[in-house]
């Protein structure tokens, strides 16, 4: 099988790569401008690497003569940083719809079967949270994430963190207008927070900016600054393994007919936490992990969206996903508890930054 991975070198790219690459049916040929993540790869003869930073003009030719001989392409290219939505809205925008509606394109003309990462941020907010009846809140018609049911409700234009939401929920109906319109073969993946190893970076170490929360709250461990809950930490996010996730997507691939023309949530609905609850959980693993009992007590604090992420910040409330598609249609189930997601993940953030954490700062 032949796949072409664009964006194959960022955090689920890498672990995708890691799956795909240990077996000798799958060769790959790989865009992405990024390889720190995958340098252990490089040498391998079933990878081919086109290190480019964006996939347009004459990069849109050659993807269309790779794409002749390939099986399937796979979109992992985005940005996909929370603290960019709002704060760098055009470059979100372009890289989530603008630069991706050619390769739709292409992969219509081929007739090429076209699977897209997008996210379980295009639910936006459930209609639960704003519903005042607390029986409504409690009612899963009014949270569950369903792929073919569920409402896409966005708060307002000038609520800019919905840049990334609205231009990857444009991307969909884009590919699935393409399908109707001309029979382009797709598989949509919206994720729910995938964790692991490899994700994010440290801020003022390796990055810019605000990576997502497992790095946040790690970055604040390892230098001990106090872990910043946004909004009183009351979001809840249901948690999955990044190693358990990209089976799934090897499962669409080894059984085409089971995945194609539809679109799948990937996550696990055990591993529900708010964002206090994770601090509190991140911190008793840190103190484990170290063998310091202080980290027990690390503090946390509140601070608003707006301190914290600028202006035009809204939460997603919830994110319960309906995962039946993926039980039944792919037979994929993921089991790994918040815990042992935890436990490899921040040894393997500690083992990375601890000695030159008192530098980081
Ligand atoms: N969050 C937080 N503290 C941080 C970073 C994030 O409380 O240091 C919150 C954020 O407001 C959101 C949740 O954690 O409610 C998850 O944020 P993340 O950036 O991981 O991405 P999301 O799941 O929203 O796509």
């Amino acid at each position: 099988m032949r796949l072409i991975i664009l964006g194959c070198g960022g955090f689920v790219g890498s672990h995708l790569l890691d799956r795909l690459l240990l077996r000798d049916d799958i060769e790959v040929e790989g865009w992405d401008p990024e390889t720190h993540k995958i340098s252990h790869h490089l040498g391998n003869p079933r990878l081919t690497l086109h290190q480019v930073t964006c996939i347009a003009g004459p990069e849109i030719e050659k993807l269309g003569k790779s794409l002749e001989k390939a099986d399937v392409v796979i979109n992992l290219a985005a940005i996909c940083s929370p603290s960019e939505y709002n704060t760098n809205p055009l470059a979100v925008i372009r890289s989530n719809f603008v630069d991706v509606y050619p390769i739709v394109d292409l992969c219509a003309h081929a007739n090429k079967w076209l699977l897209h990462f997008s996210t379980s941020e295009i639910y936006g907010r459930t209609l639960a949270s704003y519903l005042s009846d607390p029986a409504d809140k409690d009612n899963p018609d009014f949270y569950e994430l369903r792929e073919d049911e569920t409402p896409l409700v966005m708060g307002p234009v000038t609520n800019q963190r919905w840049s990334y939401a609205c231009a990857k929920q444009m991307t969909e109906r884009y590919i699935y207008a393409h399908h109707t319109s001309n029979g382009l073969p797709f598989t949509i993946i919206r994720p729910l927070n995938f964790f692991g190893p490899k994700m994010d970076y440290i801020p003022r170490r390796d990055g810019d900016g605000v990576p997502r929360v497992l790095a946040c709250f790690m970055s604040a461990l390892l230098k001990r600054e106090p872990m910043k809950l946004v909004d009183g930490g009351a979001a809840r996010r249901t948690i999955v393994a990044v190693e358990e996730a990209v089976i799934a997507i090897e499962k669409m691939l080894d059984r085409p007919e089971r995945a194609i023309n539809r679109t799948f949530n990937i996550g696990n609905r055990q591993n529900e936490v708010t964002m206090r609850e994770l601090a509190v959980e991140m911190r008793n693993v840190y103190a484990e992990i170290t063998g310091d009992g202080s980290y027990r007590d690390h503090p946390i604090i509140d601070v608003s969206a707006e301190e914290f992420y600028g202006l035009g910040y809204e939460d997603c409330d919830r994110r319960m996903p309906d995962l039946s598609q993926a039980e039944n249609c792919l037979d994929w189930r993921a089991e790994r508890s918040l815990r042992d997601i935890l436990v490899p993940t921040m040894q393997d953030y500690h083992d990375q930054y601890y000695a030159e954490s008192s530098n980081v700062g």
